[in-house]
């Protein structure tokens, strides 16, 4: 299938990333019967047949069970989910949890992060031992500063206080190994569009705590966990991404971190008029496709705005749905200082990024600083 955005040099994989061709096919063709699963005619049996297949796909991506994966429409249905479940109880989130989470637990109590953005595990215990707490959540890897959460440790000291666990892996699924039989995480929210699939498909999985959180009702689909007729064509994308993702992810870590490697050592040398780069959680351990990174004194609009002119599509990594720039919850929680917030940048990168885009990235960052830079220079000799 041809790309409709061949002019764009395409490096925000965690806002979206493109549809795999696997998926794209598989979407294509399912598309084209009237397909529900709950029919009794062969059409249906064929719909029932499709949504089982990729319910293995995704299930095998995350090493669980095919009866524990639940579809829905995405991350933030997966995510209001489960905290809504526990919306009775007490909740610890982690302050850099995408709004998803946030706003579905608006009561919740924040687990504080360090300077590098890592959930704080001391401060974690100390608020497990002050009071009963139903449910922890914690992100995988936070799609800002790509920073991998220690989720085995978190998990561990959650179960000693009797808490449940909750996982967003959005950011982690198709990315990194997750194996939901060593992990201790009782539900995990993944979402299609961040591996290869399609918008509006998600799922959430389950662990073994016995536990099946419902926030819709109404038809009995997904053994009654998850109401509405399922969206076949998007479910099958869904498997498709998942079970590509999953045959290339040796492959996919590898490249993206030797392009990770490539740009940050070359962001790094750029001469940006006097004002370093910050390279954000850069001590932390991280996911290889992200890198987040400021300009201290420049606006990230300012920015973004130039890179757009210049063909290359990346993001300030907050997230927001108006399409305005927002300043970052997480880099507020991490404790960084406004005038290095207000000037940040993320590049996401995938499976389609070549050494060539982050060329022309390099290129584009190396013209519009210079172009700052001379905006600058008449007012320093004026002051
Ligand atoms: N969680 C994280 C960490 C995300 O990055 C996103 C999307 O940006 C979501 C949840 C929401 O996912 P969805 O678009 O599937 O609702």
């Amino acid at each position: 299938m041809k790309k409709n955005y061949e002019n764009i040099t395409y490096l925000d994989y965690n806002a979206t990333s493109p549809l795999r061709e696997e998926a794209a096919r598989a979407v294509m063709e399912t598309m084209n019967a009237p397909h529900n699963a709950s029919s009794v005619h062969s059409l249906g049996r064929a719909a029932y047949k499709i949504i089982e297949d990729a319910r293995e796909d995704v299930a095998a991506l995350v090493h669980a069970p095919a009866a524990q994966v639940i579809f829905n429409s995405g991350a933030t249905e997966g995510n209001n989910t489960v905290l809504r479940h526990f919306a009775n109880e007490r909740i610890l989130v982690s302050a850099i949890e995408h709004p998803s989470v946030l706003e579905a637990a608006p009561n919740a109590e924040k687990i504080p992060v360090t300077p590098d953005g890592v959930i704080d595990l001391a401060a974690l215990e100390t608020l497990l031992k002050k009071k009963k707490t139903g449910l922890v959540s914690v992100m995988l890897v936070n799609n800002e500063t790509g920073v991998i959460q220690p989720t085995a440790d978190i998990s561990a000291l959650a179960r000693q206080h009797g808490a449940l666990v909750h996982c967003d892996g959005v950011q982690a699924a198709g990315r990194m190994v997750i194996d939901m039989r060593l992990s201790h995480v009782d539900f995990l929210t993944l979402s299609a569009h961040k591996m290869g699939g399609p918008q509006g498909v998600g799922a959430l999985v389950l662990n073994l705590c016995g536990i099946t959180p419902t926030l819709l009702g109404g038809g009995g689909q997904e053994k009654k966990a998850r109401a509405g007729t399922q969206n076949t064509a998007g479910i099958a994308g869904f498997g498709a991404a998942a079970k590509k993702a999953a045959a290339d992810l040796k492959k996919f870590i590898s490249h993206t971190k030797e392009l990770q490697v490539k740009l940050e050592l070359k962001l790094c040398k750029i001469n940006t008029g006097g004002n370093a780069v910050v390279i954000h959680s850069v001590n932390a351990p991280r996911i290889s496709n992200t890198t987040l990174f400021s300009l201290p004194g420049a606006a990230s609009e300012t920015l973004l705005m130039a890179f757009d002119l210049e063909g290359i599509a990346l993001s300030n990594g907050s997230a927001c749905s108006s399409g305005r720039v927002t300043s970052s919850h997480v880099l507020e929680a991490m404790g960084v200082a406004p005038d290095i917030s207000a000037g940040v940048l993320r590049v996401s990168t995938g499976w389609a990024t070549t050494e060539n885009d982050i060329e022309k990235f390099l290129a584009a960052w190396e013209k519009i600083t210079a172009r700052l830079n001379q905006k600058k220079a008449p007012e320093r000799k004026n002051a």
